[in-house]
């Protein structure tokens, strides 16, 4: 089956058309700066290479006809005919409480999705608009919603509640939802391959540390606690967001600056995180470097990294009562050995044990980077969402289709 993936944000959409018979993708690409000047596509066929195309790519619906175009078109595209994309698969940030799998969208859905919008500001309007404008450029094609937040659907009570009056949850809905749901599941799931043990047998600890980043336990298949919470910025420290804080710091900033919620919301999301401490940059690769130049502040954001990862990945083993597996995904953890060595540092005492060889190896591809007697096997899985909204969409649109 062929089947589109689509990842909507505020002004891009990634999309990929995947083959889920040999799993492949097709073709992937990226329409960046939609309703912006200078939109542009990037388009990468699995067997041409790379293309740019310009144009005035207004909103959604043009964005998604841009990709319906290039993907049939004649030198660069995949397929010949609209009919060959069989399903759509949307990846939508925030499913609430309700959704503890991926759904069929129907006009139903559409609307309860409306009213999850008020949990997720930020990331699900964008997914919504990704799915109205496939509905109006490839109608009829069955569409998926599958949500980054479903894996962790089964964390208990004692692990999502928040320390705030109880009716605040029952009133808001505020509580421990956790994100990068499909990541984490996919990780696992390889986690399971690649250690020739059921996942049921297994206490595994995911990193998934990208421009956001997040850390799963996962007991025995279940993702029983996760360090983002009720939006995706509490946890880790992030490329620009600032991960845990002491609540009352923002309320101190506020009053101080006078900032109003916008601003609070932009200073936490936007300036924080490695961004904010090393007034270097968000990304990994810039601060290493200037790290390794003795940049004070970039060592400060990638020792304060690498501590704050430490201390989850110490405290889920805590929870577990042990651990089995410790899997790196995502930009830094596949390509990162510093961020690797730094954060498993002094975690020798639980059996993890990196071989320093190895860890410097590997570089975006799987491998079991520890040492061969360390008890906790530490694994680089690059991750595959794709893949994994692909396969949730072909089970579900086949169901509905017998159905
Ligand atoms: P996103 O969350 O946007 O999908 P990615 O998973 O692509 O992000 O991760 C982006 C992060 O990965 C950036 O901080 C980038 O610096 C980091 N990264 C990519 N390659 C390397 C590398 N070789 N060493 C360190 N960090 C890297």
């Amino acid at each position: 089956m062929k089947i589109l993936v689509i990842n909507c944000g505020s002004s891009s959409v990634k999309y990929q058309l995947i083959d889920t018979e040999t799993e492949a993708a097709l073709a992937k690409g990226t329409v960046s700066r939609i309703g912006m000047t200078g939109s542009v596509l990037t388009h990468k066929p699995h067997d041409r290479p790379e293309i740019k195309v310009s144009g005035e790519i207004l909103d959604h619906i043009v964005a998604i006809e841009y990709v319906v175009s290039i993907l049939l078109s004649e030198n660069h595209g995949v397929i010949k005919e609209r009919s060959e994309i069989e399903a759509i698969g949307h990846r939508v940030v925030h499913g609430g409480e309700k959704f503890s799998d991926s759904v069929l969208i129907t006009p139903e859905l559409m609307s309860e999705l409306r009213n999850l919008i008020e949990l997720a500001p930020l990331h699900n309007p964008h997914n919504i608009r990704g799915i109205n404008a496939c509905l109006k450029t490839l109608p009829g094609v069955p569409m998926v919603a599958v949500f980054d937040t479903a894996f962790h659907h089964k964390i208990p009570a004692h692990a999502y509640i928040y320390g705030l009056p109880y009716v605040m949850y029952k009133r808001y809905g505020i509580r421990r939802y956790g994100f990068h749901g499909t990541s984490h599941k996919y990780v696992s799931e390889r986690a399971e391959q690649m250690l020739g043990k059921p996942l049921s047998e297994l206490r595994l600890i995911t990193c998934h540390l990208g421009n956001g980043a997040s850390v799963a336990a996962i007991d025995r298949g279940v993702s029983i606690d996760t360090s983002m919470g009720f939006t995706p910025l509490e946890g880790l420290l992030m490329g620009t967001r600032s991960g845990d804080l002491d609540p009352a710091i923002i309320l101190h900033i506020m009053a101080r600056e006078e900032l109003t919620l916008h601003e609070a919301n932009t200073l936490l999301n936007k300036h924080s995180g490695l961004a904010g401490i090393s007034g270097v940059s968000s990304d990994m690769r810039e601060i290493i470097e200037s790290a390794h130049e003795k940049h004070s502040n970039a060592k400060l954001a990638l020792n304060a990294y690498c501590y704050r990862l430490k201390k989850y990945i110490a405290s889920y083993a805590g929870v577990m009562g042990g651990l089995d597996g410790l899997v790196f995904t995502a930009g830094v953890g596949e390509n990162s050995p510093d961020v690797r060595w730094l954060s498993c540092e002094n975690l020798e005492f639980l059996g993890i044990k990196l071989d320093k060889t190895k860890n410097n190896q590997v570089v975006g591809k799987e491998m079991d980077i520890s040492t061969d007697d360390a008890t906790v096997r530490t694994l680089v899985i690059p991750t595959n969402e794709e893949l994994v909204i692909a396969r949730d969409t072909q089970r579900i649109a086949q169901a509905a289709a017998k159905a």
